[in-house]
């Protein structure tokens, strides 16, 4: 008798799991490709993703960095940026309200890339108490003394949060292979650790999604020109950028591959054509907005007998 119970009681324990993971596959793959279940996205049912196929590897050659569908110029995306600023900030607050799970936001790019730009733009008008900006240069002695993840790992948003990460652990086989700061034996199981932890973080109700900023080498040499030429501008310009320049080829290869590698059902690239900054934004802020809508962050239930409820004098 008491071992039928415990059988019993087991298969039930077992159904439960089940039924959880099942609930939480459904999750990842709602939020991994949105446009499967969100409702109208704008403007037309199927504009493009830029979404890095799982497993088909990249050519960052075969993305245009010039594209912007039908737009010309800022004017003509404006209407749209603002549309999906405003979903991004009603979502936002349920996501903070609902305070069950998260949103980690990776950005990377070249030197002038733009990701300073696409937070100011995309996150306008967004409650800063819900986001978090994470900004990462080289390690400190303390975090170099550690193994890679640790600095990241403390900066994945908690509950209710959008964590925004302008460069991340991307940086340790992006900079560091480029640069040879590391041997390759170091670097290149750092693709299976990487997906293996941001697997785990999506098990825990962090929704992962990433983002490179693609611009040409002309684009770079425009933008940095720019920086020199302009006054107030110039306290953006490095020396430092023009380094790194000179290994753009070798970067190039990098991001290819750390970017094939690494982009997966539950944690996707995107390779976002970044050449026209306004372009780039809008196509940012509606990958965001509609992720956050398949989510569906739901505002908790009320108390009980509110409608009853008077406030003394
Ligand atoms: P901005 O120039 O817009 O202020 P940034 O992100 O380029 O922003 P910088 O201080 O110019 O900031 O550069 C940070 C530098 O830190 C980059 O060259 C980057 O490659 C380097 N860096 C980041 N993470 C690592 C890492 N894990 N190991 C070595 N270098 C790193
Ligand atoms: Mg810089």
């Amino acid at each position: 008798m008491a071992d039928g119970t415990r059988t019993t009681r087991a298969a039930a324990e077992s159904r439960r799991t089940r039924a959880a993971a099942d609930a939480a596959t459904e999750e990842k793959t709602r939020t991994a490709r949105p446009e499967l279940v969100v409702a109208d996205p704008p403007p037309e049912p199927d504009y493009p993703r830029y979404r890095v196929e799982p497993g088909a590897g990249l050519r960052l050659a075969d993305v245009d960095p010039d594209e912007s569908e039908h737009f010309r110029k800022k004017k003509d995306v404006l209407p749209e940026l603002e549309r999906n600023r405003d979903r991004i900030a009603e979502l936002q607050s349920r996501l903070y309200a609902e305070n069950r799970r998260s949103v980690l936001l990776v950005l990377q790019a070249m030197d002038t890339g733009g990701k300073d730009g696409t937070i100011k733009h995309v996150f306008e008008g967004v409650n800063p108490q819900g986001c978090q900006v994470s900004s990462f240069k080289a390690p400190s002695a303390e975090e170099a003394a550690h193994d890679f993840l640790w600095r990241y790992h403390q900066h994945v948003p908690s509950r209710g949060m959008i964590g925004i990460f302008n460069r991340s652990h991307y940086e340790d086989v992006l900079v560091v292979r480029v640069k040879d700061l590391v041997p390759e034996e170091v670097w290149r199981p750092r693709y299976e650790v990487i997906n293996q932890f941001e697997h785990a973080l999506t098990l825990s109700g962090v929704t992962v999604l990433k983002f490179y900023l693609h611009i040409s080498k002309d684009e770079q040499k425009r933008r940095l020109e720019s920086r020199l030429a302009d006054p107030d501008k110039r306290w953006k310009f490095s020396a430092n950028d023009l380094r790194e320049r000179r290994h753009w080829d070798a970067y190039m290869a990098a991001f290819e591959e750390a970017i094939g590698n690494t982009s997966t059902e539950h944690a996707p690239w995107y390779v976002v054509p970044a050449n026209n900054k306004w372009y780039r934004n809008l196509v940012i802020a509606r990958t965001i907005a509609d992720t956050l809508e398949a989510m569906d962050p739901r505002y908790p239930e009320p108390e009980e007998g509110l409608d009853a409820v008077a406030v003394d004098d």
